[in-house]
This record gives C-alpha cells, sequence and structure tokens, in this order.
C-alpha cells in the first residue's frame, strides 16, 4: 500500500496493519514519508483512533526506529516510573535513588519541562556541574557503579518520537491516546526495562483534566506494556494541588534531598513510596506492598536513599556542596479568611513560566533559581493576614504575580474534605 492508501485507510475508520504501520513510521523516519502526510495521518488516528493491536504495532515500530539499551544477562531487574506529568512533580529524583538501594537498576530516560509541567532534567541541572547528556556507554557504566542515572534521551533512541511529538505539537495532535501511548511507551521500553509503574495524574494541573480520561489513558499504558511482556501497573493520582510544596526548579531539588532526608511533605513522601513499592513488588524483591512500602521508608530512614543520591548526582558530574541560589522575596496574604476550597494548578506552572523558571517554547532559556513554596493545601483552614505562599524571584515579579497566585488559591466559607491522592490502582 502507498502512504496515501493507508491515510485513506484510517481515515474511514479501518484498523490498519502491523505491515502497513511499520511501512509509514519507517519511511518516516528515513524521511521518504513527508510532514504533511505524517500530519494527516496523524490527525486521522486523532480522529478515529486505534485499537490495542494497531497501539502495540505502532508502539513496536517507534521502539524499534532506534538504539534500545543493553543490560548484563545477570544484572539485578532494570525498573522505571513514568509520570504524565504535574506541577511540583519531583518523585524521580527521590525514588530512583531509593529503589537503587534495593538492588534495582533504574535507568531513566527523562525529560525537559514544556508548558506549565517542569522537566526532571532542568530540575536536576540546578545543580553545578550536573550532566543530563550521557552517552549510551556513560549510562550503562554509572547503572554498572551506582545503580541509578537521570538523564536525556540520546539522539538514536526512539527516532521516532521526536520527529512524531515536534509534529503533532503543531498540528493540534498531541491529546490522542493510542499517540500518547506509543509515544510514552516506547521510550520507557527502549531503556529495556523488566518493570514499570505509572503515575497517570488527572486535574486542574495535570495533563489529563478528568479521570475518566486518566482511566482511559492508563489502561491503555498498562495494556501495551503487558503485550511487551514487562511487568506494569499504573497508580491514578490526583494532581488538583501541586505535589509537595515547592514548584520550580533548585526549590524542587532542595525539598527533594529534604524527602531523602526523611523531612519530605507527607504527600510526595507516600507518593514516592506507593510507586516505589509497586515496582519491588513486580521485581519480587518484596512480597507485598506493605512490606515494599516499609522497606523503601527504611532507606531514607537510615540515610541510604541519601548517599545514593549523592553518589549519583557525583557520578554524573554534579556538586551538591556546590551553592544553588535561591531568593526569597515575598509572600502572598490572604485577603480571606475560611477553608482552601480549590487550587487552580495549571496556575502555578504558569507563573513559574512567568518568572522565567519554565518554558514556552522548546528553546526557552530557564532562570533554575526562581520558584513557589505553597504554604496552604486543599480543606486548610486559613485566617486573613496569613502567608499562603512565598515567592522565590526578584520584587518586581513577585509584585506581578501575586494577584494571580490569589486567584488560583480559592477560598470558601464551608470545612472543604482534602482530596485523596492516589485514587485507582490499575493493572491490566
Ligand atoms: N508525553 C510523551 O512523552 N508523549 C506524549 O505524546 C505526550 C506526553
Amino acid at each position: 500500500m502507498t502512504p496515501l492508501e493507508i491515510i485513506a485507510k484510517k481515515r474511514d475508520g479501518l484498523a490498519l496493519s502491523s505491515n502497513e504501520i511499520a511501512h509509514v513510521i519507517d519511511g518516516y523516519v528515513r524521511g521518504d514519508i513527508p510532514d504533511f502526510q505524517m500530519s494527516a495521518l496523524t490527525m486521522a488516528i486523532f480522529i478515529k483512533g486505534m485499537d490495542d493491536l494497531e497501539t502495540a504495532s505502532l508502539t513496536r515500530e517507534m521502539l524499534h526506529s532506534g538504539t534500545t539499551l543493553q543490560w548484563p544477562k545477570d544484572s539485578p531487574p532494570q525498573v522505571d516510573k513514568h509520570s504524565t506529568g504535574g506541577i511540583g512533580d519531583k518523585v524521580s529524583l527521590i525514588l530512583a535513588p531509593l529503589l537503587a538501594c534495593c538492588d534495582l537498576q533504574v535507568p531513566m530516560i527523562s525529560g525537559r519541562g514544556l508548558g506549565p509541567t517542569g522537566g526532571t532534567l532542568d530540575k536536576l541541572e540546578s545543580i553545578p556541574g550536573f550532566r543530563t547528556d550521557l552517552s549510551v556507554p556513560e549510562i550503562q557504566k554509572i547503572i554498572a557503579d551506582v545503580g541509578c542515572v537521570i538523564t536525556g534521551a540520546t539522539n538514536d533512541i526512539v527516532p521516532a518520537d521526536r520527529k512524531l511529538y515536534t509534529l503533532r505539537d503543531i498540528t493540534a495532535t498531541v491529546a490522542s491516546i493510542p499517540l500518547i501511548t506509543a509515544s510514552i511507551m516506547s521510550k520507557k521500553l527502549a531503556e529495556g526495562l523488566n518493570a514499570l509503574v505509572l503515575d497517570v495524574k488527572y486535574g486542574s494541573g495535570a495533563f489529563m483534566k478528568s479521570l475518566d480520561d486518566a482511566h482511559v489513558l492508563a489502561q491503555s499504558l498498562v495494556r501495551v506494556g503487558r503485550e511487551f511482556g514487562i511487568a506494569i501497573s499504573a497508580l491514578l493520582t490526583d494532581m488538583n494541588q501541586p505535589l509537595g510544596k515547592m514548584v520550580g526548579n533548585v526549590v524542587e531539588v532542595n525539598e527533594s534531598i529534604a524527602t531523602l532526608q526523611g523531612d519530605g511533605p507527607s504527600d510526595l513522601t507516600d507518593l514516592t513510596l506507593a510507586l516505589g513499592a509497586e515496582l519491588l513488588v513486580h521485581s519480587k524483591r518484596a512480597n507485598s506492598l506493605q512490606e515494599a512500602t516499609e522497606q523503601l521508608r527504611q532507606r531514607i530512614a537510615d540515610g541510604s536513599g541519601l548517599e545514593k543520591f549523592q553518589q549519583m548526582v557525583v557520578a554524573q558530574g554534579g556538586d551538591l556542596d556546590a551553592v544553588r541560589p535561591v531568593t526569597l522575596t515575598s509572600d502572598v496574604i490572604s485577603q480571606e479568611s475560611g477553608y482552601v476550597r480549590s487550587m487552580d494548578a495549571e496556575q502555578f506552572g504558569r507563573v513559574v513560566i512567568q518568572m522565567g523558571g519554565g518554558r514556552q517554547t522548546i528553546t526557552d532559556k530557564l532562570d533554575l533559581s526562581v520558584g513557589l513554596e505553597l504554604l496552604v493545601r486543599i480543606g486548610d483552614p486559613v485566617i486573613v493576614g496569613q502567608p499562603l505562599a512565598h515567592i522565590f524571584s526578584n520584587q518586581e515579579v513577585a509584585e506581578n504575580i501575586t494577584p494571580r497566585l490569589l486567584s488560583a488559591i480559592q477560598i470558601g466559607q464551608d470545612p472543604v474534605t482534602p482530596p485523596k491522592l492516589i485514587v485507582e490502582r490499575i493493572d491490566q
């Protein structure tokens, strides 16, 4: 079939065969199929969808468009976590070293922030010297020596996704379940994993605004993972308020270190342990989620998680003793008394972009020192004059963003029940 016939078939709502999918992905990566044909196909997929078989074929072809990481036969299980992204989500920085303390290896290939949600690589780059551009042999060496690594994708890992994602971004075809599934899973499978846990977020600060959409995405990701024979599960988690208190780059690194010291916010600690417990059970390092959670809690209590984080930072060229500047300039003061009713979490991410700490376009340069600390959570009682947030930025910017922050934190008169953080577990 020609590319034109394949596009027409999908336009008419018919399922594509694995050969047809292989033909278009291969042709697109080699440059034989032009962007205008590929964008017609992605729009047809966006509108007509794909069944499980097609989604798995698309994932496979994208995965095989480049190199995959290979591990020695006798190495510990390779595991990873993927989050669909949220405000203040710094779980990776805490979880990777904790898992590496439990005889697991974590070759975490992560991304940069674009839009309101921050990126793990940007956060880590606020540690002076920290490198996120490791080569495949460097990744393999750090995994063998330390057990965990957090770095960016090399050019030859899933090149099809880089090309396709750029195209989807400018053709309004990002928000398609099969395209998102293939994009995420091809990159995760390229790490050569034995087990994967997914943190699929929903709410005002998440990519998926509704629980129903997050549910459908989680099921699609889990089904593809199973098709590829890895142990996989997903947690559906609330993102109607930031995870932890800090939103930004250096401030999130500092909060991650505090969490590894046993001094982190409870929501961040609980979610990190819950995600890690899934991987310990998947990898048969624990018999139950409860036992696994205890093991991980112990790695915080005995300081081994923090020590592992320090080893990873050193292995990636970073210096944790070097100064990481943060400027506290002002507080956001409550104008009302009552209870925190809701938060527009996405606004916090947008405010960080306005302060220069996040990207509007992929080429934006970041000021890693700016950020926010949220001092209240949904359901908390507040009184007039109470600080609701700290702003880390220069004075002029702080004055500009204060009204936005005040309107993002809604206060009502009636008591509010705090939302549940982990709403559901999906494993098939
Ligand atoms: N994240 C990804 O990696 N890919 C998508 O398509 C959407 C979110």
